[in-house]
């Protein structure tokens, strides 16, 4: 069996959704597939400012009828009979305008309410897919995600119970019906109340590789609008190329500094049993695409490049000698990209996205420490695998730096499979251009090792070992499942 998810602009109107349902219908003929979706292009964005206008008791009649337009539109154009997908329209903008009315009535959007708004955007993106699979002869049949995945009850950001799940999504799903394809909401799940939560903004990858684990798919992929990961983001790097073949640890990494392809803790529920997850073009289907697996066995060097364009720097300090600053910088560490401390002086340099550099710098003085902003910062991390023990890899990238006399606001390495320079913002291209030419990336992308192993599970064969021997009986330690590890 196989997961296929597709993202929000490969389901964005009716003709794309055709496009899906021609890549699944491939899919099918090989044999058992699940279907995972998120809401349609933008939608998510929409319902959020639904819910922030209706807090503010401000008039959201137009916004919803324009979606409610344009879904009812895109069943038209893909299956006007369809009555299951009618009803679920019909039931779901009953329940959108309930909410939107209670909210602007009492002035408040309390958490959990706010997930039951943006789980629209899926709940209504599911049944158009499905219609269109049913209209071309599939039995497919839309499953809402709660019915499937179970999370921890911290609304706008719950963790996965991988267990849970396997209980819930093993008979629903991997239902003896080989020929019923379950179309799942990604995004969503429900905490042990049944109450809808969200796995996070772009957590539908998440639903794929959660349920993939919790099914024992033979495999993952990730349906979504370039032809896989690049060796650098390629809209800033002229030369970036589509890499064949990453490793879990590397994607986990690129994910968490920035690279938007994945979300960032995607990987995490199918490393652990050696899922392969394929990250391919729903618009150039048969072109070049990413294998993710535990990778080569001997590491060689940097392999892509990551950033985070838009990102602060700032100094801590504690307000008296001798002082600790350690405590409040761990309670905000979840929301850093880099914290290092300089032992000597006590300073820790700490850097975060711009749209969290507010809010840490706030916690971080309201804990009595000394804060001083460094400026506008960019974080490029070259990832990957065990680079600390290829210590040329960041001896070249500093060298190739330094000969162009481009500044280091800091360098750290905050795992065996990055180096993250800090540099000003505005050297943020300049640097991707100088590091992706002096570690040779383009070139690495290159490796026909890598491509025969990618098109090998392309085609379905090679299912990859798990990493490591013994990760598997480690993984329900303490009847968790690390989808959700902390993002030290
Ligand atoms: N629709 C959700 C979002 O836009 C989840 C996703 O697309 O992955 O964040
Ligand atoms: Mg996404």
């Amino acid at each position: 069996m196989k997961v296929l998810k597709f993202g929000g602009s490969s389901v964005a109107d009716a003709d794309r959704i055709r496009k899906v349902g021609a890549i699944v219908r491939r899919a099918w003929s090989d044999g058992p597939v699940v279907v995972v979706v998120s809401a349609l292009a933008g939608v998510t964005d929409e319902l959020v400012g639904l819910a922030d206008l209706a807090t503010a008791a401000a008039d959201t009649g137009d916004r919803v009828r324009r979606l409610e337009e344009r879904h009812r539109r895109t069943l038209d154009e893909l299956a006007p009979e369809d009555r299951g997908a009618r009803d679920i329209l019909d039931r779901t903008f009953a329940e959108l305008a309930r909410l939107v009315t209670g909210v602007a009535y009492i002035g408040d959007c309390p958490p959990a309410v706010r997930d039951r708004i943006l789980a629209t955007g899926e709940r209504l993106s599911a049944p158009l897919v499905a219609a269109c699979l049913r209209a071309s002869g599939v039995a497919a049949e839309a499953v809402d995600g709660t019915e499937v995945i179970r999370t921890d009850s911290a609304f706008g950001g719950a963790a996965v119970d991988l267990e849970a799940t396997r209980e819930h999504a093993a008979p629903r799903l991997g239902a003896p019906d080989p020929h019923r394809v379950p179309v799942v909401t990604g995004f969503i799940g429900a905490d042990p109340r049944g109450a809808t939560t969200t796995l996070g903004r772009g957590g539908s990858d998440l639903s794929a590789t959660v349920l993939g684990a919790a099914l024992d798919a033979e495999a993952v992929e990730i349906w979504t609008d370039v032809n896989g990961i690049f060796t650098a983001p390629p809209r800033v790097v002229a030369g970036a190329r589509p890499q064949p073949r990453v490793s879990y640890d590397e994607a986990a990494e690129l994910a968490r500094f920035g690279a938007a392809v994945l979300f960032t803790h995607t990987v995490a529920p199918v490393r652990e049993r050696g899922i392969p997850v394929l990250v391919r073009n729903t618009f150039d289907p048969e072109g070049p695409a990413t294998l993710v697996d535990a990778g080569p066995e001997v590491p060689r060097g940097a392999r892509s490049l990551a950033s985070v364009e838009r990102a602060a720097a700032f100094t801590v300090r504690p307000a008296e000698p001798g002082g600790q600053a350690a405590p409040g910088v761990a309670a905000v560490a979840p929301r850093c990209l880099v914290a290092c401390l300089a032992a000597a002086s006590g300073a820790w340099t700490v850097v975060t996205a711009e749209a969290d550099a507010a809010a840490v710098a706030a916690e971080l003085e309201a804990s009595g420490l000394v804060v001083e902003r460094l400026g506008e910062a960019s974080v490029v991390a070259v990832v990957g695998s065990s680079l600390l023990h290829q210590p040329w890899v960041a001896g070249r990238a500093l060298e190739a730096l330094g000969r162009r006399d481009l500044p280091l606001r800091a360098v750290v390495s905050p795992s065996e499979h990055s180096v993250c320079l800090v540099v000003d913002r505005a050297d943020h291209a300049r640097a991707l251009a100088i590091l992706h030419e002096a570690l040779m990336l383009a070139h690495l992308a290159g490796r026909a090792a890598d491509a025969a192993r990618r098109d090998a599970a392309l085609k379905g064969e090679g299912h990859a070992e798990p990493p490591h021997p013994g990760r598997r009986d480690r993984r329900h330690r303490d009847g968790r499942s690390a989808a959700r590890p902390p993002a030290a």
